[in-house]
């Protein structure tokens, strides 16, 4: 479905951006996908050939732009980006610091922007591409104790609306999927009260495999959606209904 593609997927370590990268892979893309600092991790699953693994933070937008110029000149092209590095630092607002605040927008939100904007002017002169943004149901109906990870999902959610109408003329799509709880080691840490609680609350009663979320990644960056631009799916077992 992919072959002769380039795909860029950030946070591909590790839980859903993982799985998104063996996907695409699987499906014949070559795949360059950044870490923060997780090397054991990233080396699982690099074969320097069709998956690369590359520590880029996504907060340095330096850092970002010197990436895309690379896998540019490397692969002559760059057909499929997808941001889905993300962070949590949840606590009530009287208890949240600055910092949590800013860790969590740079990383989650202008992180976006750090990536898409070098992507998106390789992008507009090859006249085709399809981004795909990560965000969470907590960026729709908000969550307690997530003021910070909530602000910065709601604004991947107008990045994604904004940009789509932008590069629509130019054959880009953009589209975002919004997640609900899906297992991985950002849900690992919940305390078992709060997954029972969760668990009661979604219709399907059960957290999401990163594999089922990256099987609806395949779909919307795939041709078979290509006359769908600015969408926001939820993939959450029915929890925001
Ligand atoms: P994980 O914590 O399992 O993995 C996070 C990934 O992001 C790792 O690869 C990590 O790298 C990377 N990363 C973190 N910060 C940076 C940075 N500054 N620069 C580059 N890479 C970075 O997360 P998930 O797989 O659970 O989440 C993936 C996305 O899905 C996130 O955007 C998250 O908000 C979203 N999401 C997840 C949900 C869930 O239930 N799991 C629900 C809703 C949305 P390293 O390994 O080096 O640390």
């Amino acid at each position: 479905m992919f072959s002769s593609k380039t795909a860029i997927v950030t946070g591909g370590s590790r839980g859903i951006g993982r799985a998104i990268v063996q996907a695409l892979a699987r499906t014949g893309a070559r795949v360059v996908f950044t870490y923060l600092q997780n090397k054991s991790a990233a080396d699982e699953i690099t074969n320097n050939d069709t998956i690369i693994g590359l520590p880029v933070d996504v907060t340095r937008f330096d850092q970002a732009k010197e990436l895309v110029k690379q896998v540019k000149e490397r692969f002559g092209r760059i057909d499929i980006l997808v941001n889905n590095a993300g962070i949590t630092r949840d606590k009530l607002i009287a208890l949240m610091s600055e910092k949590d605040w800013d860790d969590v927008l740079n990383t989650n939100l202008k992180g976006v922007f750090n990536l898409t904007k070098p992507v998106i002017g390789v992008m507009l002169r090859q006249r085709s591409g399809s981004i795909l943004n990560i965000t969470s149901i907590s960026g729709i109906m908000g969550m307690a104790g997530q003021v910070n990870y909530s602000s910065s999902k709601a604004g991947m959610i107008g990045f994604t609306k904004a940009l789509a109408k932008e590069v629509a003329k130019l054959n880009i799509t953009v589209n975002a999927v919004a997640l609900g709880f899906i297992e991985t080691d950002m849900t690992a840490t919940l305390n078992s009260e709060y997954r029972n609680k969760a668990l009661e609350q979604i219709p399907l009663g059960r957290f999401g495999k990163p594999e089922e979320v990256a099987e609806i990644a395949l779909f919307l960056l795939s041709p078979q959606a290509s006359y769908i631009t600015g969408q926001v799916i939820q993939v959450d077992g029915g929890l925001a209904i």
